[in-house]
């Protein structure tokens, strides 16, 4: 059964913009259930009973009909932040896709991140919205291998079918790539890795592979994450790596991240796909208003 939640606002205005240029943040389901075993939003921090139980908020369009209809200043909205905006309940309750309508409607435009290929769902819609404002949309990959996701990530989709959303949302011509975060470390953050996202990011059009090599790891999601290692890799010693490596480090730096930057930035110059923030947000903001004013402040 679908449990709703009550909320006053959904569509709040961002603290920074540095996050791919984006002005507001916007969450419709609150919890995620794809279950990848490296997630931060599992931290006591967030005060989150119950994560992976995906929650709708109540009189969700509404809502964000009134919010988007009082603000002053067009600008991007982001949504998938802690949730997944394409979520197993999605495909039946569509509120991303009408809250897509709206958003066209009072002309924003729209930074998506997911690891849901019903995405592609939606080409319409945002073809519609690019039209006057900026689009883009991110999906989160970190292994090219199927099996791989699947234990790492597994209540999502396999890496494929995310790679396959990312084709069709270029064959629409809408600016999309990857996230390619978290590489966990002694995991994923192989070149061998690492290249195959790339060379299937390329045949896919991407426009960007946005990367970091390395995780984050706090609280009990630490707990949670390390359980996890030793139940998927038994007899690895994964967990006894990461603590002699990491302590309790928040930050945890793959110790091959410097050399992966470097291929990654070499591979991706070759191919012309973005790889650094301040180039991707350019480059999806290109010829709108935002862009313009700039260049205007420059002159
Ligand atoms: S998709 Fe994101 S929010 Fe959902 S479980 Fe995975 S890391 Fe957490």
């Amino acid at each position: 059964m679908i449990e709703y939640i009550s909320a006053k606002t959904i569509v709040t205005r961002t603290k920074s913009a540095e996050w791919f240029g984006t002005d507001y943040n916007m969450n419709i389901y609150k919890g995620c259930c794809h279950g990848c075993i490296y997630c931060d939003s599992r931290s006591e921090c967030y005060h989150i009973d119950n994560f992976e139980k995906v929650r709708v908020k109540q009189d969700a369009l509404r809502i964000i009909r009134d919010d988007l209809r009082r603000k002053v200043k067009k600008g991007v909205i982001n949504t998938g932040a802690m949730s997944d905006p394409y979520n197993p309940l999605e495909e039946e309750l569509c509120l991303t896709r009408h809250a897509l309508e709206l958003i066209d409607a009072y002309e924003f435009g729209v930074s998506i991140a997911t690891k849901g290929p019903l995405i592609a769902r939606d080409v319409d819609i945002l073809s519609s919205i690019r039209e006057h404002s900026p689009v883009i949309c991110k999906i989160t990959i970190t292994t090219a291998a199927d099996g791989l996701s699947a234990k790492v990530e597994p209540g999502a989709a396999v890496s494929s079918k995310r790679f396959e959303a990312l084709a069709r949302l270029r064959d629409c011509g809408i600016f999309a790539g990857i996230l390619l975060m978290p590489v966990l470390p002694f995991i994923e953050d192989n070149e061998e890795n690492v290249r195959a996202i790339i060379e299937k990011a390329s045949e896919c059009g991407c426009r960007f592979i946005y990367p970091a090599f390395g995780m984050t790891l706090r609280q009990n999601q630490r707990d949670y994450y390390y359980e996890m290692l030793n139940r998927i890799f038994p007899g690895e010693n994964l967990v006894g790596k990461y603590r002699k490596r990491y302590g309790e480090s928040y930050e945890c730096r793959s110790p091959q991240a410097a050399r992966l930057y470097r291929m990654l930035g070499a591979e991706c110059e070759k191919r012309g796909i973005l790889y650094k923030m301040k180039d991707i947000t350019h480059a999806y903001k290109e010829n709108y208003g935002d862009n313009q004013l700039n260049f205007l402040d420059m002159i």
